[in-house]
């Protein structure tokens, strides 16, 4: 697997439309090129014309319609292996554009999941005929916050509602057909109950009518919409509801749980046209009568973004896997996605830190995509629910993943064309710390080399803490503190996908061991990072100090993945 090249991208791994699809995409912007993509990015100029190119091609209608609402077209399917191109891409070339697709993706969670037949017969014409949609899920004053929405649903003598209430933050709220809006029945008087309760949740499908539809405004400074709007006394009848209670509280997370994938790619899109843009750059700069990618400090920048990138990509690919093979039994993938949403998009700010690093001013400069990626790649671990949150989520599966292995059937490379239908069937958001893991084991078990088996030392070191130094409860209660423990477990998972994918991939074994390097680094530092926990217990500080290690130091490993990353130089230059 290498990193996206649009110039040479031949879409082998695709089927025919799915090729279709993405060099169409491609050929897009590159023809739009990188002089016009920023002259309207810095305009922020709503993009009218992506949407009638979305809308002439059926693209958006072609990814993301369920096969029973698409005509017996066999093109049209929700497929994840695909998804994962189209987000690279679109992100590759500006995040901006990424977002309008991936809000419409968020919009059509609750649509897919309903049982309102009619409305989903209507969203699949609506697709068809090039309209894009939106989740109105986050309010301004409760964030994170979702079990004290404030819009409601006041049920009517006639046994209809009127909707009231301010939705904040929401994508393509100034053009999407349908707004999948979350919302809380209220009593009759209008008064909402003081207590959480999931029976009084409910989704319900907003149209824009300026009678009832009131558009504040656009709440940031780009070419994104993203929308702050008021709902005044707008009518709801039984035919626009999408899910009630329970089913509406699952739909909310079940949404998130399919969207927040798409944003680890997202990351990997800026990470790499930003990286090609920095190579060409350092490559061709000459200071004190060499190259700048002669200095040894550079190699190192570059061997450390390349590597982490080249991780960020296996990771998210092994995750589409066990995303694609998903059901009510096989719940693996809430943990490898919440993975990906949290930890490969906190990657991706490191991959541009450390770009940045080599090319300093030049970042700065506004004909470039850099400056643009600096901002965008910021954005991407604060949607969908923070780092803090996911890391919540992910500290539920530790037990099970590490200390009880379940059999499950190998799982391959998911790349067979086909609709990912579970996506829409997850059931209840709740038993995650029920879900059962295979053996992480294995994938360690398959590679013998010196950064990998250092870091399974620290892995075991941690596993015996997790036994013999389990945190008190004054430490589960302490965020702070079970967000670093939770940190040294994420780079356990996150290993053991980078090596499951190696093998799929067949990556070459130098890249493998210099990622296992920047892994025992990362490894070593959230350890310190914990002992230095002014509640860690002395038992933990002495796992901690065994935990940190240095990697194995081996200069022409070092020296040949140079040359692997600097072969990427003028490989790859959006047209002017
Ligand atoms: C550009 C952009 C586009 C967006 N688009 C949409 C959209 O289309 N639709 C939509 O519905 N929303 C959208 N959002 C909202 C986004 O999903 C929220 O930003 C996100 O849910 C977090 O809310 P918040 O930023 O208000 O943070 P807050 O919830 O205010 O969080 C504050 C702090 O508390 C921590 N925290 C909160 N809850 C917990 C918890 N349970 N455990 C541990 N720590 C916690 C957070 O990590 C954070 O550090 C968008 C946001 C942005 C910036």
């Amino acid at each position: 697997m290498v990193l996206l090249n649009p110039k040479k991208f031949n879409g082998e791994h695709l089927d025919e439309k799915s090729k279709e699809i993405m060099l169409k995409t491609i050929n897009f912007f590159e023809n739009m090129g990188k002089a016009k993509l920023k002259e309207k990015a810095s305009k922020r100029e709503w993009y009218a014309d992506f949407l009638e190119f979305i809308k002439e091609n059926k693209i958006f209608y072609t990814l993301v319609t369920p096969p029973e609402y698409a005509d017996g077209d066999p093109d049209v399917r929700w497929d994840t292996w695909r998804i994962c191109d189209f987000n690279e891409i679109l992100a590759f070339y500006s995040l901006d554009y990424w977002y309008t697709w991936q809000v419409t993706v968020l919009g059509l969670g609750p649509i897919w999941m309903s049982k309102n037949e009619k409305i989903k017969r209507e969203v699949a014409e609506l697709l068809k005929n090039g309209a894009v949609f939106a989740f109105g899920l986050s309010e301004r004053e409760h964030g994170a916050d979702i079990y004290a929405t404030e819009t409601k649903l006041v049920p009517q003598p006639d046994g209809t509602y009127k909707a009231y209430g301010r939705k904040y933050y929401i994508g393509n709220s100034n053009v999407a057909a349908i707004i999948s809006t979350f919302a809380r029945i209220a009593d009759p008087d209008g008064s909402l109950p003081d207590k959480p309760d999931k029976s009084r949740f409910a989704f319900f499908a907003l149209r824009r009518d300026e009678k009832y539809y009131e558009l504040v405004k656009n709440i940031v400074d780009a070419q994104m919409f993203v929308g702050d709007f008021l709902i005044h006394d707008y009518p709801v009848t039984e035919d626009d509801i999408l899910e009630k209670g329970e089913e509406a509280w699952d739909a909310a997370l079940n949404t998130v749980n399919v969207g927040k994938y798409n944003l680890g790619w997202g990351s990997i899109g800026v990470c790499t046209h930003a990286f090609y843009e920095a190579i060409n750059h350092a490559s061709k700069r000459r200071l004190y009568g060499m190259y700048v990618t002669d200095f040894p400090h550079v190699k190192r920048l570059f061997v450390d973004a390349y590597t982490r990138l080249v991780a960020m990509k296996l990771v998210a690919r092994r995750a589409c896997d066990y995303m694609r093979v998903a059901s009510r039994e096989d719940r693996r993938y809430l943990l490898y996605n919440a993975i990906v949403k949290s930890k490969v998009t906190r990657e991706g700010e490191e991959v541009i830190n450390l770009l940045w690093d080599v090319i300093a001013a030049k970042g700065f400069e506004k004909d470039t995509y850099f400056e643009m990626a600096a901002k965008h790649v910021r954005a991407l671990p604060k949607l969908e629910g923070t780092v803090h949150v996911n890391m919540a989520l992910i500290l539920k599966f530790l037990p099970k993943y590490l200390f009880e292995p379940a059999e499950f059937p190998e799982v391959p490379k998911m790349d067979v064309p086909k609709h990912d239908e579970f996506l829409f069937n997850q059931g209840s958001s709740g038993g995650l710390s029920q879900v059962k893991f295979h053996d992480y084991r294995k994938a360690y078990e398959s590679f013998e080399l010196p950064n990998v088996n250092i870091f399974k030392e620290q892995l075991e070191t941690f596993k015996e803490m997790c036994m013999n130094a389990t945190p008190t409860p004054e430490q589960m209660m302490d965020f702070d503190f079970m967000t670093t423990w939770g940190e040294i477990f994420t780079l356990i998972v996150y290993g053991q996908l980078v090596l499951e994918a190696a093998k799929l991939y067949d990556i070459d074994e130098d890249l493998v061991d210099e990622i296992f390097d920047f892994l025992v680094r990362d490894f070593s530092k959230f350890a310190v990072e914990l002992q230095s926990e002014p509640s860690c217990t002395e038992k933990q500080i002495e796992y901690c100090q065994k935990m940190i290690k240095r990697p194995y130091p081996n200069k022409e490993r070092f020296e040949r993945v140079v040359q692997m990353v600097y072969a990427h130089k003028d490989e790859y230059e959006m047209n002017p």
